[in-house]
């Protein structure tokens, strides 16, 4: 049997520790014992979110989170302003369009971040946009967005909310959700918390509140409402995924006793160490302003991306990711985030020299893994 090693950003390989905890017998959600588990843990989200105020939890993947800001925020026929950095950019227009929302896009280059300039003529050309949905980083392009900077603009708007999709940010890099003015906050479980696909994670300010209350949009299991009834009662609208509960708690716990500048710290050693071996290897990055949750990298000329990312996973047993969309073909992603180690990065590496090599690249073996070795053995 081959050896598998899962190096895409999402999903992300998950630690025996948290498989073995998810793997226990399935405890009642309406039991006192679940209820101090489901406590302790929406206690940790706080610590994760950098936030007072509740985290959300959906039985879902992270676009369940996505859809229900967009409901909970908005009523048919509300204006809002939509990023547009790459694929995901790209749904929070489509929620706006399935949900009668008018979306006034702010298109960026594919690898760019947004032009903070821009955001802030578009808001002063739409006042009255009542939320700006945008990416912390856009995972379709590596490319980290000023999610700091776009919100201070929103602080003396007294009514327009931030809602930020930061699924591939949230537990990578520093992102302050109260002290930025963070309105509303998703993450998903299967990308940087380094769990299975699943679960979706959404903090609301009080600010997003005010909206949550006077939307018109048609809701039910994702309602904001009810969920926070059901907080402050310490338990769950409906069934939650118990299992998935169960390992979000064992991250949660490491996270906590490592701390999180030191996981912040860990993804962005990962990133420069993979870099340091992209250059060494004479390969581009694709992103302008990377992210430390995954690397992207140019495909070389007369290299079919798609053909490399197949080869490494059909033959070695290594998946990395290709482009989506206009970037299909043109590039590979490597992910910092999940249960990895620079040991993980040194193969990814080394697989990506092998595949290259053998695609017909002139490529010299072992001199990323030389780089990425050096960087390593320093930092
Ligand atoms: C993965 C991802 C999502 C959500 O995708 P799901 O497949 O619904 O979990 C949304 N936004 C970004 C930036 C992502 O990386």
């Amino acid at each position: 049997m081959q050896k598998r090693y899962l190096m895409a950003p999402g999903p992300v390989a998950v630690s025996p520790e948290v498989l073995s905890k998810m793997s226990e017998p399935i405890i009642h959600h309406r039991s006192p014992q679940f209820s101090a588990i489901l406590q302790r843990i929406r206690e940790d989200l706080k610590y994760l979110f950098q936030t007072q105020n509740d985290v959300i939890m959906f039985a879902s993947s992270g676009t369940g989170g996505m859809e229900a800001a967009v409901a909970n925020l908005l009523s048919p026929g509300d204006t809002a302003i939509v990023i547009r950095a790459g694929k995901f950019g790209e749904r929070w227009t489509e929620l706006c369009e399935a949900y009668g929302i008018k979306a006034v896009n702010i298109d960026v280059p594919w690898g760019d971040a947004v032009n903070v300039a821009t955001v802030e003529q578009t808001l002063n050309a739409f006042p009255e946009a009542k939320a700006v949905f945008m990416q912390a980083h856009e995972t379709s392009t590596g490319a980290k967005q000023p999610v700091k900077e776009i919100a201070a603009l929103l602080k003396n708007r007294e009514n327009t909310v931030l809602a930020v999709d930061a699924i591939t940010a949230l537990g990578v890099y520093e992102l302050k959700t109260d002290e930025w003015g963070l309105d509303v906050v998703i993450t998903g479980s299967q990308k940087a918390l380094a769990l299975p696909p699943g679960l979706a994670l959404v903090s609301v300010s009080e600010k997003a509140m005010n909206l949550v209350k006077k939307s018109t949009s048609p809701r039910y299991y994702f309602n904001f409402l009810s969920e926070k009834k059901s907080i402050a009662k310490q338990t769950t609208a409906f069934t939650p995924a118990v299992s998935l509960i169960m390992g979000l708690g064992t991250v949660l716990e490491d996270i906590k006793k490592t701390g999180l500048e030191a996981v912040f710290a860990h993804h962005a050693r990962l990133a420069a160490g993979t870099r340091a071996a992209i250059s060494a290897l004479g390969l581009e990055l694709y992103t302008r302003v990377p992210s430390e949750a995954v690397t992207v990298v140019k495909t070389p000329e007369g290299i079919d991306g798609q053909a490399l990312v197949k080869k490494l996973r059909e033959e070695y047993g290594i998946t990395i990711a290709g482009g989506q969309g206009q970037a299909k073909g043109k590039i590979f992603r490597i992910s910092h985030m999940g249960h990895l180690s620079e040991w993980d990065m040194i193969i990814a590496i080394a697989a990506v020299e092998r595949g290259l090599k053998s695609l017909g690249y002139p490529i010299e073996l072992g001199k990323g893994v030389s780089a990425a070795q050096g960087y390593f053995a320093i930092h």
